[in-house]
């Protein structure tokens, strides 16, 4: 199904950077996230060596993905789960409404799971009057603005204290203190019956582990535990590309997985839940389903340039370290995943270039997400291939065709191009002031609009080399040029 943006790319990040407390937010969180990430994985030692076998186990599940989903199916069935496939987002719900239906299920609590937002399950809950309550602390906070999550680990990132404090004074009634003690037990008095009242509890899963048939969640809050053992049914939501073969293979995922999204070197809690409470446990769900979502992760399946994109553990390093996404935060991007990893994933999840294909150019192609990432997918190379895309399927506007066909054509022949330059030069003295344009001409306008742009030196690099030959024929000066490399090509 084809699910249209509300507004603009161009519109909602003008609605961005307009927000200076969404900018400051989003700089000090990610800068932290980031911080830490650097001095836990130093620690940690052999980086590279960890980051090349994160890259090896997940390309190796996704290349027999059909393999270890049949085996964590039967492990799963054989530990007495449920497991339900959803080739759409509009199944995944179907199948979860019949299950709240079938237990007559008056409330939902969840934890945190991108998928669930992925198939917005909680608007189709809402819609047919179930009660549905996020216990995550972030996704409790945005849950209570109304809005989605704007960084895949960090669902709040955009709100600061008081913003959080003035919110939950105005659905308490009477003025709440803005320390982080204060808010936590605020939020965790509120969530206390609803856990204890809930019917179903929803999860997602981090990694599912094949060879066992458990589900693997990394928390740091015990929400996820409260949710997996106290309500009498619990349903996990997992991506259908969330697998690794053994727990052998997770000892390298305890290691990337923490330290990449949050800095920290395990989080709270690692939850390990191995279907429904068995007889001689002590906790545990009566039912336990599993619902296994496509919803267009077999388009990218077996697509050269894009399959190592089902690499990804979701752990948001890229979004901490990408210059855009620092500048304008998540909601900008449209859509639940934002960031590098969304500018990707999100065109071919859905599979509309002409929708979602100005994503790929929220990007400086500065390549720092590729380098953070935990198992190492290209994501720069794959904008570039996106970007390829578009034009190849004719979407780029008539003038972009138009620049660049005259673009190429100039700079395919030396008299042009030189003559070019010549008109370039021509034109600084009207657009420069003070060594900047503050204003740029035509498209340049939008890139002007938010920092200014070096003024070009006055000589082309063509003239000073020119210039510097001649010395050098003649004799005469210095031939590194004398007036301090000032020049552009
Ligand atoms: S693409 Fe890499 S860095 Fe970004 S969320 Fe996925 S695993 Fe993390």
């Amino acid at each position: 199904m084809s699910v249209k943006a509300a507004v603009p790319l161009k519109k909602r990040i003008r609605h961005a950077i307009a927000d200076e407390t969404l900018i400051a937010a989003v700089k000090k969180t990610t800068d932290r996230l980031e911080s830490g990430k650097l001095s836990s994985s130093a620690a940690l030692g052999n980086w590279e060596q960890w980051r090349e076998q994160g890259s090896r186990i997940r390309s190796h599940v996704v290349e027999h993905l059909d393999y270890y989903l049949g085996q964590l199916i039967d492990n799963v069935k054989k530990r007495g789960g449920h497991v339900h496939i959803a080739d759409s987002a509009q199944e995944a719900v179907r199948i979860f409404l019949q299950i709240a239906k079938e237990k007559e299920a008056k409330s939902v609590l969840k934890s945190k799971s991108m998928v669930s937002e992925e198939v917005h399950l909680n608007k189709a809950l809402e819609d047919i009057g179930v009660k549905v309550v996020e216990s995550d602390l972030g996704e409790y906070i945005i849950q209570l603005f109304g809005e989605a999550p704007s960084h895949i680990i960090v669902p709040a990132i955009h709100k600061n204290r008081h913003q959080i404090a003035d919110k939950f004074s105005e659905i308490s009634g009477e003025k709440i203190s803005q320390d982080t003690p204060t808010l936590t037990a605020f939020a965790r008095q509120q969530l206390r019956k609803e856990f204890l009242e809930a019917d179903i509890g929803v999860s997602g899963c981090n990694f599912a582990i094949a060879e066992s048939g458990s589900v693997v969640m990394f928390t740091n809050e015990g929400n996820g535990r409260m949710i997996t053992t106290l309500p009498p049914v619990h349903v996990a939501f997992m991506g259908m590309e969330r697998l690794l073969p053994s727990f052998e293979d997770l000892e390298t995922f305890v290691n990337l997985l923490p330290r990449s999204a949050t800095g920290q070197k395990i989080t709270t809690y690692v939850s390990v839940i191995n279907g429904a409470r068995h007889e001689g446990d002590l906790d545990g769900a009566q039912e336990f389903h599993l619902i296994i979502v496509d919803n267009g992760r077999s388009n990218i399946l077996g697509d050269e340039e894009f399959q190592e994109v089902l690499n990804c553990i979701r752990c948001g390093a890229c979004l901490n370290v990408c210059p855009v996404y620092r500048h304008i935060g998540g909601h900008a991007y449209g859509d639940v995943y934002p960031g590098p990893i969304g500018a990707v994933i999100t065109p071919l999840l859905r599979d509309d270039m002409e929708e979602w294909g100005d994503l790929p150019y929220a990007s400086s192609l500065c390549g720092a997400c590729t380098e953070a990432c935990p198992v190492k997918i290209p994501l720069h190379d794959m904008l570039v291939h996106l970007r390829a895309r578009k034009v190849k399927l004719g979407l780029t506007p008539g003038w972009e065709r138009m620049a660049f066909k005259a673009w190429s054509g100039t700079f395919a022949k030396a008299g042009r191009y030189r003559l070019s330059m010549k008109a370039a030069q021509l034109m600084i003295p009207f657009l420069a002031k003070e060594g900047f344009i503050e204003k740029g001409p035509l498209n340049m306008m939008g890139w002007t609009h938010a920092r200014h742009f070096p003024s070009p030196a006055k000589k082309t690099f063509r003239e000073e080399w020119g210039r510097i030959q001649q010395d050098l024929r003649s004799g005469e000066g210095d031939s590194t040029g004398g007036e301090g490399g000032d020049c552009h090509e």
